[in-house]
């Protein structure tokens, strides 16, 4: 089927759009301009995040606005305001000073979604420290691999993590100098110290030292889906594209109440979970719990969230869960939803205009580009199924790479080739830890290529293909499993599809097709006939799978990415490779 455009009324779009012309805003651009909307530090002494994101607003009319709300486990409301944020992350930073850590050192997290998280993120920043958040749920062998990579002094965690993964470690990770247990009142040995009373004995006042746009701020590790994770490095520049992508994608407004789903371990959970909003001088909610689809429509309900920015997975669970959100919970107060991290297939944008009573934007980026770079926004139509338009400032290309070293633009609508960034955008990634040789490989002339493989329309829409490393070879097509994942979730049992191509002598690589059903529906041979016959309908032979296999269960990364290497290792016999971010 192909998927109606979805047109916007902007009548109905209160407040207006922060943009509306996007041709005019983007010839318009300039990132001095984006600059000039931020404060910078105060004397000229350069740029922070964390000024950006919380002192500025703490020291003007914003001061007692609430910037973070967060949601415990247990049903806890607890409100923290900009000024309260300024305090406690300076507290941050100052306890880091009196242990002598200092600017460019690693403090890393291993910490559930708790306020003191968001401290020492803020605190770290100010300091000139270098922050690195992990998954909380990662086991003790990631954790030593990335702080030893990452060079870790200090980890915020909690007692039981601390005592479950990381103690054993400690001999073997001789510059983690310091651990910082938010959940222990007391010091104990080996410089395990109480978070809570060093908060408690640090002043609330600090001066954020001079910062250099080009200091490194983030250190964050990309997902692992494709292979080993490898550290991207981002500098404090990075802000403006925080800033930019929260007013123009996000369409943040003064008064919004904005929910990112994702978890700090991520780089979403750190540029749009915290900072972005932050910038913006919105009101942050966060959800300590994880994804439960009663209490994620609740929370939608009860705080009156008005933009919402999750992940593909979350939606199709709530589409497995066959809820219509809108029908049970009042859902008014939301603006726009937003979704990021894997292909959003255009079955799960046209469900939210029913179930949720908004379509859903889907968007695109990468732990490299820091920030949102192809996006659908709240005053431009929706092609579902599309990712979007570049971000205003951002040129996005489709490029083929040549035998001569350089790429070659592709200028034809609707061809695929590798998708491909001018470099030069604030948030850009400044390098791999301890790989430069990876580095220098992902930039060809002035591109960064991307390692995704897309295509552009005739009216400038970007369409996701496949990554470069999952494209399937078959009979002399090249087939990006997104098409046919798609094509299956468009059958009523299907609630989430996985692609591969299999080893096949004849004609390259087979399709083949992992699926999962949805709640209720049994599998049988005669369902499985059915979905070849489905796909082959839609996508005719050379691309409909051959084989399809049912599963409960795809193999995911922790923030929720199907890992078809995993899907590939597993049915050929072949080793897994890195599974430090498979879910459990
Ligand atoms: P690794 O690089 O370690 O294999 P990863 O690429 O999954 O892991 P991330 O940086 O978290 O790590 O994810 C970025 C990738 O996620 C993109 O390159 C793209 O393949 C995919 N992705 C993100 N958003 C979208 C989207 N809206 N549509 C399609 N794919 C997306
Ligand atoms: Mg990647």
């Amino acid at each position: 089927m192909d998927w109606p455009i979805i047109t916007k009324s902007l009548a109905s779009y209160q407040p207006p759009p922060n943009f509306v012309d996007y041709q005019q805003t983007c010839a318009d651009f300039s990132w001095d301009a984006v600059r000039k909307e931020l404060d910078g530090l105060p004397d000229g002494r350069g740029l922070n995040i964390a000024h950006e994101a919380v002192d500025r607003h703490a020291d003007g009319s914003a001061a007692e606005k609430v910037a973070l709300r967060w949601l415990g486990k247990q049903g806890e409301v607890k409100d923290f305001t900009y000024a309260d944020l300024k305090a406690q992350s300076n507290r941050f930073a100052n306890v880091l000073r009196t242990l002598g850590v200092g600017k460019g050192e690693r403090v890393f997290s291993l910490s559930a979604r708790i306020p003191q998280l968001y401290f020492a993120v803020l605190g770290s920043l100010k300091n000139g420290s270098v922050f690195c958040p992990l998954f909380s749920a990662f086991g003790p062998e990631p954790i030593a691999q990335r702080l030893e990579r990452g060079n870790g002094r200090v980890l915020v965690t909690s007692e039981r993590l601390y005592r479950k993964k990381v103690a054993k470690l400690r001999s073997s990770l001789p510059q983690l100098e310091y651990i910082l247990l938010t959940d222990s009142d007391e010091d104990q040995a080996d410089n395990v110290l109480s978070l809570s009373r060093l908060l408690a004995d640090a002043s609330p006042t600090f001066i954020i030292p001079p910062t250099d746009p080009e200091d490194m701020a983030l250190l964050h590790f990309t997902s692992g889906t494709t292979g080993k994770p490898k550290g991207a490095i981002h500098v404090h520049n990075a802000v403006l594209t925080h800033y930019l992508t929260g007013k123009y994608v996000l369409d943040l407004h003064p008064d919004d109440i904005f929910w990112c789903t994702a978890d700090c371990g991520w780089v979403t959970g750190t540029s749009y979970g915290i900072i972005a909003p932050l910038v913006n001088g919105v009101t942050n909610l966060v959800d300590e719990a994880d994804y439960e689809a009663e209490r994620w429509c609740r929370n939608l309900e009860q705080h009156r969230v008005n933009v919402w920015y999750t992940a593909p997975t979350a939606i199709r669970m709530l589409m497995r869960g066959g809820m219509k959100p809108r029908e049970k919970f009042d859902l008014s107060r939301l603006r726009l939803v937003h979704s990021v991290g894997e292909p959003l297939n255009p079955e799960a944008v046209v469900w939210g205009e029913e179930a949720l009573g908004l379509p859903i934007h889907d968007n695109w980026w990468q732990t490299e580009t820091g920030g949102i770079m192809i996006a659908n926004y709240a005053a431009l139509d929706i092609k579902p199924g599309s990712m979007g338009l570049p971000l205003p400032g951002i040129e996005a290309a489709i490029v083929h790479k040549t035998a001569g070293g350089g790429v070659e633009l592709e200028n034809q609508p609707d061809c695929e080739g590798e998708l491909a960034l001018r470099v030069g955008w604030p948030s850009m990634f400044r390098g791999y830890l301890h790989d430069d040789e990876r580095y220098r490989q992902c930039f060809v002339d002035d591109w960064y290529i991307t390692g995704d493989l897309a295509q552009r329309d005739a009216d400038g829409y970007f369409w996701f293909v496949g990554r470069a490393d999952d494209i399937i070879k078959t009979s002399g097509h090249m087939v990006g499993p997104f098409e046919v994942e798609s094509a299956l979730m468009e059958h009523p049992a299907v609630a989430e599809v996985g692609v591969i191509g299999k080893p096949e002598p004849m004609i390259g690589e087979l399709v083949k097709a992992f699926v999962s059903l949805q709640s209720g529906v049994v599998e049988s041979e005669e369902l499985r006939l059915e979905l070849l016959g489905f796909a082959r309908k839609k996508l005719g032979s050379a691309v409909a799978p051959k084989e399809i296999e049912f599963t409960d269960n795809l193999p995911k990364t922790r923030s929720g990415k199907i890992m078809r290497r995993l899907l590939k290792a597993r049915e050929l016999g072949l080793p897994e490779g890195d599974t430090s971010t498979l879910e459990d």
